[in-house]
Parts: C-alpha cells; sequence; structure tokens
C-alpha cells in the first residue's frame, strides 16, 4: 500500500517550485484547490541551485507555510529534504511526505544520512532519478530507505543532464523509469515535467507521453506569477493554465477491453513470432562473424575494419526513410549489432586453437 493509493490516476502533485512568501504559497494552493484537480501541495524551502548567488530558498519559515497551506486546503503537503537537520525540522513542522532531490539520489552517504534520521518512521518518501542516467544508483536509493524500515517509497522522474541541451533541460530517457518499473513493479512512478522540459511551452505533450507509458502520477510547478518566480521561472505555469492543460490530457486506460483483447493477442503473437525470426537471423548472423573472425585471425588482420564498417553502416541510414525507421534508431541498431559481432570475433580470435 502507497499514501498514492487513495487518489485517482494520475495523482496530481502541484505547487510552486520555491516558497516565496506566506501569501504566494497560500494562494497557489487556494487556487489550485479551487480547480478541484490537485491532490498534494509541493514547495521546496530549501534549493539546490546550480550556481551560488540564486535564490537558495527561504529555509525553515517556509515549512510554516506550506503545512498552514495544507490546512486552509485540505491538502497533504510534501517538501524537498537534503541532510538530516532538514528531516529533522520538516517532521517537527508537520510536513506529510519528504522528498529527495535529484542531486542528493546521486550522493549515498547524504541518502544514508537521510535514511538514518528517518529509520523508526514510517514516512512517505519520493525518491527523485539521480542526476545521471544510472539505475543502479537509483534503485541503491531505495534499498537503503527500505534498510532502515520505511515502506512507503515512490519514484519521481525528472530526465537526466546532459552537457548541451537541445528541447529538454534533462533528456527524459524514458527506458530508465521503465526499467526501474521493471524491477520494482509495485513502486509507484510519478513524471516531472516541469524539470523534464524547464520550459511550460513543453509540459503538455511530456505530461501526455507519461500518462501514456502508465505513469502514476504527475508533478507540475505552479506560481501566481511565473514570469516573476524566485526560481525555475521559464517551466512555471499558472494554476489557472495548469488546469487547462490537465484538462487536455488524454487519459487512456491501463486495462485492454474483453472486445479487443483476441485482436491484440492475435496481433501479439505476430509481434512474437517476428521477434522470434529476428533472433534467429541475429544468431545467424554472428555465426558469419565467427566464421570471419576466423579468417582474419588466419591472416592476421584486425577486427576492426574502419572503411568498411563506415561503408556498412552509412547505407543502412541512408535507407533508413525506406524502411520506415529514424536515422537514431538504425545507429543504434547497427551499434549493437557491431558491438555484437566484435565480441564472437574476439572470442575467436583469442581462442586456444
Ligand atoms: C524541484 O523539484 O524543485 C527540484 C529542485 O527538482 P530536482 O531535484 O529534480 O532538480
Ligand atoms: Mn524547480
Amino acid at each position: 500500500m502507497s499514501w498514492l493509493d487513495v487518489y485517482g490516476r494520475p495523482v496530481q502533485i502541484s505547487g510552486p517550485c520555491s516558497a516565496e512568501s506566506e501569501e504566494q504559497v497560500l494562494q497557489t494552493a487556494l487556487d489550485l484547490k479551487a480547480t478541484g484537480k490537485i491532490h498534494v501541495l509541493r514547495a521546496g524551502i530549501w534549493k539546490p541551485r546550480t550556481r551560488p548567488n540564486s535564490f537558495e530558498g527561504v529555509g525553515e519559515i517556509g515549512l510554516k507555510w506550506l503545512v498552514n497551506a495544507g490546512k486552509e486546503t485540505g491538502l497533504k503537503v510534501t517538501t524537498e529534504v537534503a541532510n538530516a537537520k532538514h528531516v529533522e525540522m520538516a517532521l517537527k513542522a508537520g510536513i506529510d511526505v519528504l522528498w529527495i532531490g535529484a542531486r542528493t539520489t546521486v550522493n549515498p552517504f547524504t541518502v544514508q544520512e537521510i535514511a538514518d534520521a528517518l529509520r523508526g518512521t514510517d514516512v512517505p518518501v519520493m525518491i527523485k532519478n539521480p542526476v545521471n542516467p544510472d539505475l543502479s544508483l537509483w534503485l541503491g536509493a531505495f534499498e537503503r530507505f527500505e534498510a532502515v524500515g520505511l515502506t512507503d517509497l515512490s519514484g519521481i522522474h525528472r530526465g537526466f543532464s546532459v552537457y548541451n541541451h537541445v528541447k529538454y533541460r534533462n533528456v527524459p530517457s524514458w527506458e530508465i523509469p521503465i526499467a526501474l518499473k521493471e524491477r520494482r513493479s509495485h513502486t509507484k512512478i510519478i513524471c516531472d515535467p516541469s524539470h523534464i522540459t524547464g520550459n511550460r511551452d513543453l509540459l503538455l505533450e511530456v505530461s501526455q507521453k507519461a500518462m501514456d507509458l502508465n505513469f502514476d502520477g504527475l508533478m507540475i510547478e505552479a506560481h501566481p506569477d511565473p514570469d516573476n518566480a524566485l526560481s525555475d521561472s521559464a517551466q512555471q505555469v499558472t494554476p489557472q493554465r495548469w488546469s487547462e492543460m490537465m484538462d487536455q490530457l488524454i487519459l487512456r486506460s491501463h486495462e485492454v477491453s474483453t472486445d479487443i483483447a483476441e485482436t491484440i493477442d492475435d496481433i501479439r503473437g505476430r509481434l512474437g513470432s517476428l521477434d522470434d525470426q529476428l533472433f534467429d537471423l541475429l544468431s545467424e548472423r554472428m555465426l558469419l562473424s565467427e566464421e570471419v573472425g576466423q579468417l582474419k585471425r588466419e591472416n592476421n588482420i584486425t577486427i576492426l575494419q574502419e572503411e568498411h564498417w563506415k561503408k556498412v553502416i552509412n547505407s543502412r541510414l541512408e535507407n533508413s526513410d525506406y524502411y520506415n525507421l529514424t536515422t537514431q534508431f538504425v545507429r543504434k541498431i547497427m551499434d549493437a549489432v557491431h558491438q555484437e559481432s566484435i565480441r564472437h570475433q574476439t572470442k575467436v580470435m583469442n581462442s586456444k586453437k
């Protein structure tokens, strides 16, 4: 059982990036509450900022504002904690749910410190993915909290840092939360489109994607005056805009209804047999790679022949349109096939006989 179970899907968490003043927190909470769509109020009290001299949060005083706004609206409240002192202050103030920020999840020392501070409580904790795309680190944080007896844990997917961000502030790499879900099927995952996109105009498309991937909820930042927010202004929206966006979300059922179950099963069967063929072909292909490896060994030539490989990959890339595949996908597949082929050839090259 998770505290999130009492809400329908999607669980809606919203509120300002940062608590800035008592009025701002209360106003946001009341405006969100008036939409009738919100379940949980968020606000950052201590803000992990990339550069110094940015607004670093109001600190302990903000806890009172948040708890009070929760009381006024009947909403549960959540904030980020980044060390044991934060945990102590947040619990004393009556914060319902804690979250671990992306810059904290990367650091096992800090995660352990926070876990130790929570030992003996059963406070729900939401764990953001680490800033770097490392599934083990994310899983490790869950394990540290479990080891001190916490049971009500959920995940927040907020994307991963890259040096050059093209479209999004943090790349979503959806395969990572999907892999988390595979390892921990009982764990609920909330998507945080605000920190993925860094851009209010892109919130809806990422929210929709999260819903189509069957995420359990959304955490989106809302502020009464987004352009003048003290942190993350480009990605915040007014509660009214948030409500309009949420109305535009298309929610699809996760259940397969009986009238189409047979057709879906039939198509899945055909997909399965195509996959069988793909794997048979891959396996056959690797046998040929080993034959080439044998020849290279006998003639003492290197495994990697760059010119040849360039030709092979370029001709595939040029034909990606014809196959109705993206060049990125073709590149990934060919790189994977090539790596596996090199592995087979290396095995032949270095075998004793
Ligand atoms: C936040 O939610 O305001 C925040 C700082 O997020 P993250 O840890 O994902 O950067
Ligand atoms: Mn933020």
